[in-house]
């Protein structure tokens, strides 16, 4: 179903955009470009233009299923016209009810206790907070501070810019009012290399020294995203529960990015067969249609804080629960519990493969880097890239690709076709090839 574009945007509303309404890590004097959306559909933005663009970023992990999603659009219609929003204090419904009984099943059987908030950010704020309240529930406050990984990234608000990497430019002006938490060497060995535990050295120091005052590790597990959108070893993360079991810290994994079935396994844990004490998941959750995020802790954590001197866990989001999000998210994982997820996934990373391996063996002057894994392609320029420019030329493909840094890459929806497939990646190749592009 192709939605007819009728009318395109008025030059006053684009000026509107530029002169009044901020855009992510954007400039209010001097606005990138921006592409003006009328509507979606399966893999396909369209745009006021009339063009239509292969979306290769799922918009940044959420859209698994694609847009416009019959299944998806009837489970919100029928969600609102029942009961779009109502506290979650004091009351409770079906939607939460049957989503957290999914977040529950889908999970490590060790996690059970769900706790659900607005947005990935939050999220980690939530699981920062119950990592602090256990300890202090424990009577050791002194054990609040977090040891995290270089390269990390876990949100934009105050608790989770202090747990990504502190060089990282997106958060460095910020870095002086935080608290000093504790950050080991990004893993360097990749995800299919040979394993050598000298990549687990740093970290393995830095708790042994520091154990005392940590409340908990927190990591994105095997694929850190805006911090490079690097793959590490399994290895890496198996070594981590083993430390944190060790040093009694606990281990809070940031699943947003990564959830839901985005590297080949339902979660990134999964490759290492480890599980986490605290889990955060977000993003792919409700298919892109809502926002909605969730933490899942143990049994263990969940009992000790209400254990703790307040008796309660100290947070209550207003959209806490948000009825719609939830029957949204509901229908969403039980397209994902139908299993189809898994050869989409498997069939995207061959066909990645596939077609990256001649570049991948041949090298290219400007391409430092190429690295799949699951349905996630990645080309690392050995430069940074005018992302303007690059973003243009994408769009003149008829791709819609959102470069950063020095990175070109995709995360399609999984319901995604060989034929498009075939092109995002065609594309992807020509632009980080292209001899007359800097
Ligand atoms: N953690 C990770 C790993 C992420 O990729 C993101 C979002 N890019 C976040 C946390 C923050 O999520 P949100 O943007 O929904 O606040």
């Amino acid at each position: 179903m192709n939605p007819k574009i009728s009318d395109s945007i008025p030059q006053e509303d684009k000026d509107f955009d530029k002169q009044h309404i901020w855009h992510p890590y954007s400039s209010m004097s001097k606005p990138l470009p921006c592409y003006h959306v009328k509507s979606a559909s399966g893999v396909r933005l369209y745009l006021d233009s009339g063009q239509s663009l292969i979306d290769g970023m799922s918009s940044w992990w959420c859209a698994i299923h694609g847009y416009n999603h019959q299944e998806l659009n009837d489970a919100l219609v029928k969600q609102v016209n029942l009961m779009s929003h109502v506290m979650f204090g004091g009351i409770t419904h079906d939607p939460a009810i049957q989503l957290c009984r999914h977040l529950v099943e889908l999970t490590n059987p060790k996690l059970e206790c769900v706790f659900l908030c607005d947005s990935g950010s939050v999220s980690v704020e939530v699981a920062l907070k119950q990592a602090i309240q256990y300890w202090d529930s424990k009577r050791q406050p002194e054990k609040k501070k977090f040891l995290s990984i270089k390269r990390g990234y876990h949100g934009d608000t105050f608790g989770a810019m202090f747990v990504s990497d502190p060089e990282n430019s997106m958060h460095s002006i910020y870095t002086s009012y935080g608290p000093d938490n504790i950050f080991a060497e990004a893993p360097q060995i990749g995800f299919d290399d040979e394993w050598n535990e000298a990549d687990i050295e740093d970290f393995k120091r830095k708790i042994e020294k520091h154990h005392k005052i940590i409340a908990a590790v927190i990591l994105e597990p095997i694929l850190q995203g805006a911090g490079g959108m690097r793959m590490y070893n399994p290895q890496y993360l198996k070594r981590v529960r083993e430390l944190c079991d060790k040093y009694d810290v606990l281990l809070v994994l940031d699943e947003i990015a990564t959830g839901f079935g985005r590297t080949g396994k339902l979660f990134a844990q999964e490759h290492a067969n480890i599980c986490p004490d605290i889990m955060c998941v977000g993003k792919a959750i409700t298919g892109g249609y809502l926002t909605l995020a969730a933490v899942i802790s143990t049994r263990s954590v969940a009992n000790v804080i209400s254990g703790g001197r307040t008796g309660c866990f100290m947070h209550g989001p207003t959209f806490m629960g948000n009825p719609a999000a939830c029957a949204v998210s509901v229908k969403n994982l039980e397209i994902l519990r139908t299993g189809a997820w898994k050869s989409q996934v498997d069939t995207i990373e061959k066909i990645l493969l596939k077609k990256f391996k001649p570049l991948m063996e041949s090298g290219h002057r400007k391409i430092r880097q190429i690295r799949v894994l699951g349905a996630v392609g990645v080309i690392e320029m050995k430069n940074p890239i005018d992302v303007a420019l690059y973003q243009r030329r994408f769009v003149e493909l008829g791709v819609w690709v959102r470069p950063f840094g020095k990175l070109l890459y995709i995360m399609p929806p999984y319901i995604i076709s060989e034929d498009d497939l075939n092109h995002l990646v065609y594309s992807l190749i020509s632009v980080a090839t292209d001899e007359s592009l800097a």
